[in-house]
């Protein structure tokens, strides 16, 4: 395995990205406490603060945290609702600023990316952050500011990306390592959890140190499998290759808001979300084996999945829907239930060139006929830009934006808003 001489790689991630977002676009917000909510301010007690500003966070306000307990902490917080169109912009905006100046290599989440760098930005790290920093300030707004690390590998560099938030640079030479790290609790260690810390208490591993002084071999037995070993390297300062991630599952969730904690309320989100999963699982050409539906209740969940042949028309997968809500009504409806969040996923997924035609569920002309349908529905959708098909009503839970929520780990494109 290769061990890298000098800085090879940057990892950049947006400070306080979404709150930061809503101060640049919103001047009145600028320097006040500010929580971003998911819906409107009017059922705001009953909701989270899914993130929050510097200045909310300087007095103890948490992203995630049940707003009746900011407003106790801060009660000039000022709420404000999500605006996930105004955040997938800002990212496409801040993305084509920095690939102006380096290629971007990949896009982790919609506030984290990293790029291999080139021999001069080896030469001149301080220079490639400063030339960022400043573009971003020129030409998006000096509010959304960004945190940079350097280093041999992605694992140092997005930890060396921490180290000095907001707005800071840090370098981690490979001559310099490991001293930047002897001093961090293992949970700094992305991957490294509050289960993962206690396992590795229990094998005498209380320390950095003790963790950087094991054999690769013992990591890869603490861990159980090859990523105590891969994390080992990486820590070490090797250079690895990404494990290729396939592609596992097409979802979407929403919490309910108040009104709609029902089951004939959630039966409709339902849909609106599994339509939209549908969709962008057929736009990346595979076709699902199984629906899981998961709903989040007051206290405790129902969670039920039910396989489907091979297939990726909204007939199929709807039909699906239908009678996974059916044992939900069931199962649910003689309790008095408060269902607060909804889920659909679409997973065990084939490659659209890989599908096995199933044995008991021949594909037979109805269901061929479903699926030119669906696809004649995407393409008239796609060329309006918007909605104007689809099979049967869809209503969307008052906030809008199903399907579009910003999730730091997805990136909803734009037909995602439809
Ligand atoms: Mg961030």
């Amino acid at each position: 395995m290769r061990k890298p001489e000098t800085i090879e790689t940057l990892y950049l991630d947006f400070d306080g990205f979404f709150a930061s977002v809503m101060q640049q676009a919103m001047p009145h917000l600028r320097g006040k406490p500010v929580g971003v909510i998911p819906f409107d301010t009017a059922s705001a007690q009953y909701t989270t603060v899914i993130a929050c500003s510097k200045e909310a966070k300087a007095r103890g306000v948490q992203n995630v945290m049940r707003v009746p307990e900011a407003r106790a902490i801060c009660p000039d917080i000022v709420l404000v609702m999500q605006r996930p169109d105004l955040f997938r912009w800002a990212h496409g905006a801040l993305l084509n600023e920095i690939s102006c100046e380096i290629p971007i290599e990949t896009v982790k989440s919609i506030d984290e990316l990293c790029c291999t760098l080139t021999k001069s930005d080896i030469g001149d790290p301080q220079g490639l952050a400063r030339r960022l920093k400043s573009f971003i300030a020129e030409n998006i707004g000096p509010h959304i500011t960004c945190s940079i690390g350097y280093a041999a590998n992605r694992l140092l560099a997005k930890m060396a990306c921490k180290m000095d938030k907001p707005n800071g640079v840090t370098i981690w030479r490979p001559e310099d390592m490991p001293r930047p790290l002897q001093d961090l609790p293992l949970t700094e260690v992305p991957g490294i959890g509050g289960r993962m810390e206690k396992r590795l208490a229990a094998a005498g591993v209380n320390q950095m140190e003790g963790l950087l002084d094991l054999q690769p071999k013992q990591a890869r037995a603490l861990w159980g499998n090859v990523t105590g070993e891969r994390l080992w390297y990486a820590l070490h300062g090797y250079a690895l290759k990404a494990e290729p991630t396939g592609r596992g599952m097409y979802g979407h969730g929403r919490v309910l808001p108040p009104e709609w904690r029902n089951l004939d309320k959630a039966y409709d989100c339902a849909r609106l979300l599994l339509i939209k999963a549908a969709r962008r699982m057929r736009r990346d050409r595979f076709y699902t084996n199984r629906l899981w539906v998961w709903l989040d209740l007051r206290k405790g969940a129902w969670v039920q999945c039910r396989d489907i042949p091979s297939a990726h028309d909204d007939k199929a997968i709807l039909s699906a829907l239908d009678i996974l809500w059916e044992k939900a009504r069931d199962d649910l409806a003689r309790h008095k239930i408060e269902i607060v969040r909804v889920g659909v996923t679409l997973s065990d997924l084939t490659p659209a060139n890989a599908r096995k035609r199933d044995l008991f569920h021949a594909d037979d002309e109805d269901r061929q006929k479903w699926e030119r349908l669906t696809a004649d529905m995407d393409g008239l959708n796609r060329k309006f830009g918007k909605r104007v098909l689809s099979l049967g009503p869809l209503t969307p839970p008052p906030g809008g934006y199903a399907g579009g929520k910003i999730a730091y780990t997805r990136i909803p494109s734009a037909e995602d808003f439809w």
